[in-house]
């Protein structure tokens, strides 16, 4: 199996089918619930580079982005994973937010 490529500029369909040929590639799991869990995990690491910036004033920058990643790598895992065109999904909640009234 040749290795999973992406063009200079993909766009989300284009990653969302990268991260597939990725999980196949590399035999990562493809229980929903572990992908879940993996995604959260993943939220928490980015969580601890936050609380550094927070509390030190600093971040290790090449850490956030890492794990800002890893996030969006999960997040591409999991919309395959419930076959949601997340380019289709963002727009569709984009035109809904932009129609809501938002009170704080
Ligand atoms: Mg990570």
């Amino acid at each position: 199996m040749s290795e999973p490529t992406l063009s200079s500029k993909p766009d989300l369909a284009e990653w969302q089918s990268f991260v597939r040929r990725l999980v196949d590639e590399q035999h990562w799991t493809k229980e929903p619930n572990e992908v879940f869990i993996r995604f959260a995990e993943e939220v928490g690491e980015l969580a601890k580079e936050m609380r550094k910036k927070w509390k030190l004033g600093s971040a290790a920058s090449a850490t956030a982005a890492g794990e800002l990643a890893d996030v969006f790598m999960y997040l591409c895992d999991l919309a395959n994973h419930f076959n949601v065109d997340l380019e289709a999904a963002v727009r569709d909640k984009h035109r809904a937010n932009r129609g809501r009234v938002w009170k704080f």
